[in-house]
């Protein structure tokens, strides 16, 4: 009886092991606003420095999806546990909360903007995203009216995917290679849209790590909201999306 226990127990601890041994799969955070907004897609600004701090303490180096690709087609290397991490739709407290404290702990981000709420009321404005670019940000479309590509037709999906990536090309003077599925919502019609029109990924919301195996237009991310349970609950996010990854969700 005692032995099959103890083979019983080895097991365990195997799986074990083997679930919680790091893999090369990188994990991408996605945020929206950082403020004092009562709302489930926003963190507060000490949330948020929390949780950078975990990062930075824990070893991570934030790179941008540009590294990351380069790096899947041979060109570079990437630093030890990497990690991106993305704002969704452009709000100014991107820039004026979340940048700081981002550069305080030597992380970078990537923004994805609408440039058709750019300059409005708690959108940022083309001087902010400038001075972002500068300050390491990388910038991403998010299309060009924040519509959902489900919900409009082949025509439509490529005109937000042009219209946006156009605009942010010549007001930033850099090419844009990134997209992010405004409500996380995609077909294969858009992937091959996106493909079709020069970008080199896209990020939706489904939950898990990326490696070179991720298809590039349906780029996995861990939905950061408004923490109920502070600091272990933005830790079991990253866990749940490791332990996801292991097990080939
Ligand atoms: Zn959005």
């Amino acid at each position: 009886m005692n032995k099959y226990l103890a083979f019983g127990a080895l097991f365990l601890v195997a799986i074990l092991g083997w679930l919680f041994l790091p893999t090369n799969a990188v994990p991408m955070l996605a945020y929206h606003q950082v403020g004092e907004v009562d709302d489930i897609y926003s963190v507060t600004p000490g949330q948020f420095e929390e949780q950078m701090e975990y990062l930075q303490k824990n070893g991570y180096h934030a790179i941008s999806l540009e590294e990351l690709f380069d790096f899947y087609e041979g060109k570079g290397n990437l630093p030890a546990k990497p990690i991106i991490i993305t704002f969704d739709d452009g709000y100014a407290d991107n820039y004026l909360t979340a940048l700081p404290i981002l550069e305080k702990y030597n992380l970078s981000a990537t923004v994805f903007i609408v440039p058709s709420l750019m300059g409005t009321v708690d959108y940022l404005s083309w001087e902010q995203v400038v001075e972002m670019q500068k300050r390491h940000t990388e910038i991403g479309s998010h299309t060009m009216s924040h519509i959902g590509m489900n919900e409009i037709s082949a025509a439509e999906q490529k005109r937000e995917a042009v219209t946006s990536k156009t605009a942010l090309e010549q007001q930033l003077g850099k090419p844009i290679h990134f997209f992010a599925y405004p409500y996380g919502q995609f077909s294969t019609t858009s992937q091959q849209i996106l493909k079709e029109t020069g970008y080199k990924g896209a990020c939706s919301g489904i939950p898990g790590l990326n490696d070179k195996n991720t298809n590039s237009y349906a780029l996995k991310r861990i939905n950061v909201p408004q923490p109920k349970y502070g600091l272990w609950e933005f830790r079991l996010r990253l866990l749940r999306a490791h332990l996801y990854s292991k097990l080939g969700l």
